[in-house]
């Protein structure tokens, strides 16, 4: 029996969960660790930004999800990797702290046999004085950020 963790519930992570679930039996567990609530289909915002689609059409919940399809879910960011374990844990382990399910703040160790970080790109706005969302630009890159892009094109169409 294995256990897989995976970092991270966008487009990667969360299609390699899926996959890694379909594809092995019941006998190996597959975990989620992801700060969000939610996954998004990120290529969408587009037609958020533009008022074409609203967040609610691009998303949804994973925790329901996951439960329904057997794949374990820690709301809860990575904070460290430890591939070969500690004094404690002989195994690789993540340490996480969790963002949801009523445990913000708190703190555990995931054990793996297989890690797959999937933790995608850090938007860097603060890399260019002026630029990012309630500074001089907008933007679609989650799709909070696209409803302020939708609300910002709505004040410039008035
Ligand atoms: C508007 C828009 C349109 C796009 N259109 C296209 C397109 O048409 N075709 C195309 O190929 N690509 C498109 N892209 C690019 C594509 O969306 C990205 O390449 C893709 O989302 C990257 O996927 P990812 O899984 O690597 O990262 P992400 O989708 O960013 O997912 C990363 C995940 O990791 C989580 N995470 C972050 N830090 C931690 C941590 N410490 N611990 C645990 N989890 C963490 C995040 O919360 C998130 O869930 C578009 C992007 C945008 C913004």
């Amino acid at each position: 029996m294995a256990k897989i963790v995976i970092l991270g519930a966008g487009i990667s992570g969360h299609t390699a969960a899926q996959y890694l679930r379909r594809w092995l039996s019941k006998k190996h567990e597959v975990v989620v660790v992801t700060p969000n609530t939610y996954y998004q289909w990120v290529p969408s915002n587009i037609w958020v930004g533009v008022g074409r689609m609203t967040p609610e059409q691009i998303r949804f919940k994973l925790g329901p999800k996951y439960q329904k399809w057997g794949i374990g879910y820690k709301q809860a960011k990575a904070v460290s990797i430890h591939p070969e374990g500690n004094k404690e844990l002989e195994k690789g382990f993540v340490t996480i702290e969790y963002t949801g399910q009523d445990k913000e703040g708190q703190s555990e160790k995931v054990d793996y046999d297989f890690l797959i970080n999937a933790t995608g790109p850090k938007l860097n706005f603060a890399g260019t004085d002026g630029l990012g969302p309630g500074k001089n630009t907008v933007s679609v890159c989650t799709y909070t950020h696209a409803a302020e892009a939708w609300e910002k094109l709505r004040e410039n169409f008035k």
